[in-house]
């Protein structure tokens, strides 16, 4: 038997229902919100990732599902099934110009990512992701817009007390100090950090803070460490968007705590990172992560833009909600008269009912059966009703039954 690749999953039956009703969702509130749907593919330019998620970040190094299409030779092409999302919106935004329109532009996606990584509870090799992306506002109002959608898409939802985590990075000239200062403090631990770490601490020395290695950790509890991690490195403009920030978060009253360790995979954050955890999810707790990338868009070749987004991770929300109960369709015609039916039904779904019947020509009584199961009401069409040209209509939940005398009537009920 050939079975699903390890780490990806069928979605169907009930399940399937809550994944479209998690879609509805973040379709309505990111709408709401004046996000716009932007479907980029599923595949892009491996170059594209190497550079826009960063060649220091487990993504890139690890967990990429690349593979070379056009045959062996030099016209061989290497592609890459799409890790995260933001890089591809980048990749679409600089191509198609969508700066020459006035800022902000804001866009919104669903979809699966790749990520060969170890498949575990809450860790797949293809999940899904709903995000969005706002680019062109360097104003702390744009950051706070998109916690603020964040957080409405998870009420939607019904999660409604997640922990919100927060950090700035700040820009690259006040960043560079703070790594420079966490390079000169680790150097004597070089040796006892992870290998991921003695790479990171080349090319990304804040992404060591990260580290979820347990020895690595315990390097970071030292006092002379903390004291560096925990110091104001953050200069006045980049401290002075941060309050802003936490004051619209205050107004609105979004609760949420300072972590000064979260630095976020990716290697082109700058200024404010978050992140939305949950203790329900065990080990695996981050159920959205996201910040401010300004500057991807010049470095993959666009105009100097500032942008801030975030992704979620549907299959982790899918674990947290409180599962709503699938629905039953609207109308079961119970009939012999097999004709009749197929006709009664095809004119009440072309009513935008939900409307089923019996396809196997089963008894009468066999068909009601089935009819409790699956749906709301049984519309009986008996010998009598069809001769007078009227309905039996059942209540399926209470047993009540009675007559409807027209289609009208039926479709308005
Ligand atoms: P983690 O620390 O869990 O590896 P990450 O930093 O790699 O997370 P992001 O790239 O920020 O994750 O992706 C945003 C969200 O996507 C995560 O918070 C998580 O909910 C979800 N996610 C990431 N990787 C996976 C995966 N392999 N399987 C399921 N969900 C995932
Ligand atoms: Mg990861």
């Amino acid at each position: 038997m050939i079975k699903a690749q390890r780490g990806t999953k069928d979605i169907y039956g009930d399940e399937s229902v809550v994944w479209q009703w998690i879609f509805e969702n973040a379709k309505t509130v990111f709408q709401n919100a004046n996000f716009t749907e932007i479907k980029t593919p599923i595949f892009e330019a491996t170059e594209l990732f190497n550079r826009g998620v960063g060649d220091s970040t487990d993504i890139v190094n690890k967990e990429m599902y690349t593979f070379s299409v056009g045959g062996a030779d030099k016209n061989a092409t290497s592609i890459t099934l799409r890790p995260e999302n933001t890089a591809g919106v980048v990749r679409s935004y600089i191509e198609h110009n969508f700066n020459r329109q006035s800022p902000p532009q804001k866009f919104w996606y669903f979809g699966p990512m790749f990520r060969y990584e170890r498949p575990q509870a809450g860790r797949q090799r293809q999940f899904h992701q709903a995000g969005v992306e706002l680019f062109g506002i360097k104003d702390a109002t744009a950051d706070a817009e998109v916690i603020i959608t964040a957080i409405n898409f998870l009420k939607s939802l019904g999660l409604n007390d997640l922990e919100i985590e927060l950090n700035t990075l700040g820009c690259p000239k006040c960043k560079n100090d703070y790594r420079n200062s966490i390079k000169a403090i680790l150097a004597p631990y070089l040796e006892d950090l992870c290998d991921d770490c003695k790479m990171r601490y080349e090319k990304n020395p804040l992404r060591i803070l990260d580290c979820k290695n347990e020895n690595c950790k315990k390097i970071f509890e030292t006092e002379e460490i903390k004291e560096v991690i925990l110091k104001d490195y953050i200069c006045d403009e980049c401290k002075e968007h941060f309050e802003e920030l936490k004051n619209y978060l205050n107004e609105l009253n979004i609760k949420y705590s300072i972590n000064k360790m979260l630095v976020r995979g990716l290697d082109y954050y700058n200024r404010t990172v978050f992140e939305i955890k949950s203790e329900a999810l065990g080990s695996q707790s981050a159920v959205c992560g996201g910040g401010r990338y300004d500057g991807l868009v010049e470095m993959l070749g666009g105009a100097p833009t500032p942008a801030v987004g975030f992704a979620m991770g549907v299959e982790r929300l899918y674990t947290l909600i409180n599962k709503p109960t699938p629905q039953k369709i609207d109308f079961y015609v119970v009939s012999t008269n097999i004709k009749e039916a197929m006709k009664l039904t095809q004119e009440l779904r072309q009513n935008n009912k939900s409307a089923e019947f019996d396809m196997q020509k089963r008894k009468f009584s066999k068909q009601l059966e089935k009819a409790s199961k699956i749906s709301k009401y049984a519309i009986i069409l008996g010998e009598d009703e069809i001769e007078k040209g009227y309905y039996s209509l059942k209540d399926l939940s209470t047993g009540e039954q009675k007559q409807i005398k027209s289609f009208e009537e039926l479709i308005n009920f």
